[in-house]
């Protein structure tokens, strides 16, 4: 274990995502980053398949970014939002304007990607302003962060209910959707979302959702006539439409936003990872402005919600120069031409033996195992071959910096995912 690449204080003392204190899964250290590649301690070079958990688009150390920061750090990095504003915080709030659905009209600018999901909850019970209607429905396996009203919403086996069951606020599941992207609408996929919103409208503030893709929940692609229906219903009983688009925003799903697959537009809508280019955390909660004036007229009168780091400028100039970069780029272009070969690449996996289904979807390439990956022992593998990639249970997956990464590099990852799964 005592190579460059590995080092004794971080397994002892340093928490690592889901995994153990006692006996840790092995952390390689990193010496750098550029564009889609990350570097070892001791030299080893791998191709980057997750964008650091789906953000990092532009790949790493970016110029531009990389400037932004340098230039906005010269100004301020940070100065409160109460009773504050700056040039970052209302020129990207311009640019988000012009993105987002058309309907979207304030903005709440929040640190992390769970924050703005806590947000987005309080802001449907806030709208709502009434006692009786609190609760939120969802589908299963969704994933919406790890703060504990996200936890709550998050699917409930996959999910934490496991860990902190009693301690979650009970929310109202319906199933995953079935129906496939690609395959043809059958209705009968929402009748149990309709059965659930008809029978418990009364006490629900809101629905909310990943449109289209599930993220960490399980990697499932949907079909975006669901939305359509859950639009409708939503409307007839008053409840408020939440799209999560953390992990679908800016272009990964081949639209700018995955709403734009189904044409109707959510009450609330999240966005985060790729916000700043993976450059650092930050979060945004947009909503209408019947919405917002609905808050402005309830008992409190006010959004009950105001971090630290609201509005930061640091991380403002950062996604706005991110966001700018991306609609400067031929993103779409980029992404069909990685979707097609991700298409061609993993499809090779497709009917053999222990793989369940081969699925691709803009730039995200899945292939969904029988029996759940074992972790340490791909990674070490992923390392030896030059790649990063990190599965979840039975899906192994690529999302390669879609602005950073060479046609080569995608092929590269591909490869090695149907040859080591
Ligand atoms: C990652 C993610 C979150 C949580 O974001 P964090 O920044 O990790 O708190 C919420 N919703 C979705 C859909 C995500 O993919």
């Amino acid at each position: 274990m005592e190579n460059e690449n590995f080092d004794r204080f971080d397994r002892e003392h340093l928490w690592h995502p889901y995994t153990s204190t006692d006996n840790p899964l092995p952390t390689y250290k990193v010496r750098e980053a550029r564009g889609a590649v990350i570097t070892l301690a001791d030299g080893t070079e791998l191709i980057d398949g997750m964008s650091s958990w789906w953000c990092v688009i532009h790949g790493y150390n970016h110029p531009v970014l990389n400037e932004a920061i340098r230039r906005q750090t010269e100004r301020m990095s940070h100065v409160m939002f109460g009773g504050l504003t700056h040039e970052p915080a209302i020129e990207l709030g311009k640019l988000l304007l012009e993105i987002l659905p058309p309907g979207m009209n304030h903005i709440f600018y929040a640190d992390s990607g769970s924050v703005a999901t806590e947000v987005a909850m309080k802001m449907a019970v806030q709208a709502q302003n009434d006692a009786a209607r609190t609760n939120f429905a969802t589908i299963r396996s969704g994933y919406h962060g790890d703060t504990w009203n996200a936890m709550s919403v998050c699917d409930p086996v996959t999910g934490m209910h496991g860990a902190f069951g009693p301690a979650l606020p009970i929310r109202y599941f319906a199933p995953a959707p079935s129906c496939g992207f690609h395959d043809e609408w059958d209705p009968a996929d929402f009748e149990p979302m309709r059965r659930l919103l008809e029978e418990h409208a009364g006490k629900l503030a809101g629905v909310i959702l990943e449109p289209v893709v599930q993220g960490a929940g399980g990697m499932r692609f949907y079909h975006p006539q669901y939305l359509r229906e859950l639009r409708k219903e939503c409307d007839r009983h008053g409840i408020l439409l939440i799209f999560d688009e953390i992990a679908t925003g800016f272009g990964r799903t081949g639209k700018l936003f995955a709403w734009e697959h189904a044409g109707v537009e959510p009450d609330i809508m999240l966005i985060g990872k790729a916000l700043t280019g993976g450059f650092m955390t930050f979060s945004a909660v947009a909503t209408t402005r019947a919405v917002a004036d609905r808050i402005s007229a309830s008992e409190s009168g006010v959004m009950m919600h105001g971090p630290t780091f609201m509005g930061n400028p640091l991380a403002c100039a950062t996604a706005l120069a991110s966001t700018r970069l991306l609609l400067e780029s031929p993103w779409q272009q980029r992404i069909a031409e990685i979707e097609a070969i991700m298409r061609e690449e993993l499809g090779k996996a497709e009917g053999r033996p222990g793989v369940r289904d081969v699925r691709v979807l803009g730039g995200i390439g899945v292939i969904e195992l029988e029996e759940p990956v074992e972790l340490g022992e791909f990674q070490k593998k992923c390392v030896a071959n030059g790649v990063w990639i990190r599965p979840f249970g039975h899906n192994a997956y690529i999302m390669p910096p879609y602005l950073a990464v060479s046609d080569e590099q995608v092929r590269k990852l591909c490869r090695f995912l149907v040859a080591n799964v």
